[in-house]
């Protein structure tokens, strides 16, 4: 923990009481006329999130939100939302009192002193001060100087203005100031609901819920599916799934999960199917019934948790293979990621812990010795010759089931 982040969670209490913040977007100002469009929906999924917390209330503020919390709602339980709502690049806790520098010192007082009480030493501070209304009577620069000589009388601290330990923020708004003592970060991105919808193909392992995480990062709205091979796999496998999603999913976003039973269709491949290719012929079923449910749900493309080169199944001859049955575009957020770093990202985002837990995924049952590395889309025509696709396919999708899940408020 961060000399600042320790402050900001001492000094919440008094900062909580003013139940102010302000939120600050990521991408939504590089677009342009649509601007008003991502901002009421980040607006609108904010509030979503912190909804069941009591009462708060929304106000942009020259290409910012400022958040108004009512008495009862706690201060550090909205933080844990924001920093999980995409689109929020970051957000303060603040201090508000009025622009006129005799009344900031007196609000930087009543920061410091709790500080002080305490014993706190910064090796150095700053005053960083921000200035949405430039009509004020004075630049940043001189309330930097003037609070920062303020600051500097009162607790004897000394002044760094690069890198400095405990910045201390400013932000002008309109006739307001508000006083923070932290930049918290949110997951940056675009807000969810802004760019279209996906279909996103969740496994219970570590690689498909962070490429979920990062499409939803992009503003895409999603619909999950999992294959289950029940009876032979067990049904804690599709707990861990249901729980891998309400990870994922931002708090107050609802999401579709298509639970398809493929143990029927696996049967069909081992007993007619060459064993090498086996996992592929998986992997060309599974993408026929997403595309098919993605066309039902008006979705405009699949996203798998594929890396190149990661196991036989993601070679490049191998995707190739599996994509040349879809028609939709099929997106891989990981594709270029090593391993480490999925699993850092899986670690940020909290679905780690769940995802390495065991479980039997449907694509071990009777895996292979020796699975193919190269394949063409010719071999696997001839492979599935056998076998009665369009039927497959239908009965596939007429035999899911569909559940509504909710990002997780804890
Ligand atoms: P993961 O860690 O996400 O399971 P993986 O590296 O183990 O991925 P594969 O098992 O080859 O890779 O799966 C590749 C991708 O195919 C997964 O990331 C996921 O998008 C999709 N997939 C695999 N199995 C399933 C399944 N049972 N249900 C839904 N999608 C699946
Ligand atoms: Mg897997």
């Amino acid at each position: 923990m961060s000399l600042s982040e320790k402050k900001l969670i001492q000094t919440s209490p008094r900062l909580g009481e003013t139940r102010h913040l302000l939120v600050n977007y990521d991408e939504i100002a590089l677009k342009g006329g649509n601007r008003r469009y991502f901002e009421n929906r980040l607006r609108k999924n904010i509030r979503a999130a912190i909804k069941d917390l009591g009462g708060s209330h929304i106000q942009p503020r020259f290409g910012r939100f400022l958040l108004r919390l009512a008495g009862e709602t706690s201060l550090d339980k909205v933080c844990q939302r924001l920093s999980r709502v995409p689109g929020i690049a970051v957000y303060s806790p603040c201090l508000s009192t009025s622009a006129d520098l005799d009344s900031v010192k007196t609000a930087m007082d009543s920061i410091l002193e709790p500080l002080l009480e305490k014993g706190e030493e910064p090796e150095h501070f700053a005053i960083v001060s921000r200035r949405a209304n430039k009509e004020l009577p004075f630049t940043s620069t001189e309330a930097n100087e003037i609070i920062g000589a303020h600051v500097q009388r009162k607790t004897g601290w000394k002044v760094r203005l690069k890198n400095p330990q405990l910045p201390l923020y400013l932000f002008f708004v309109n006739n307001d100031c508000f006083l923070a003592l932290d930049r918290l970060p949110g997951p940056g991105g675009l807000p969810t609901g802004t760019t279209g919808r996906v279909v996103c193909l969740l496994s219970g392992g570590i690689d498909s819920p962070v490429s979920s995480a990062r499409i939803l990062k992009r503003g895409a709205e999603v619909i999950f599916i999992h294959f289950h091979s029940h009876p032979h796999t067990s049904l804690a496998s599709q707990d861990k799934v249901r729980e891998l999603a309400e990870r994922i999913l931002p708090p107050g976003c609802s999401a579709r999960l298509y639970m398809v039973p493929f143990a029927a269709t696996q049967n069909r491949i081992i007993t007619e199917c060459p064993s090498r290719l086996r996992v592929i012929l998986y992997r060309r079923y599974m993408v026929r019934a997403a595309e098919a449910i993605a066309r039902k749900e008006d979705a405009h493309a699949l996203v798998t948790g594929d890396s190149l080169g990661q196991v036989a199944s993601q070679t490049l001859e191998n995707l190739r293979t599996i994509d040349s049955v879809s028609s939709l575009p099929i997106l891989r957020p990981l594709v270029g990621m090593h391993k480490a770093e999925i699993i850092n990202d899986a670690k940020l985002l909290g679905s780690f812990a769940t995802s390495i837990e065991p479980h039997d995924d449907c694509c071990s049952y009777l895996m292979p010795p020796r699975p193919a590395t190269r394949s063409t889309p010719r071999q696997l025509e001839a492979a599935e010759e056998s076998l009665d696709t369009e039927g497959e396919v239908r009965k596939l999708v007429e035999a899911s089931d569909v559940e509504i899940l909710r990002g997780r408020l804890d």
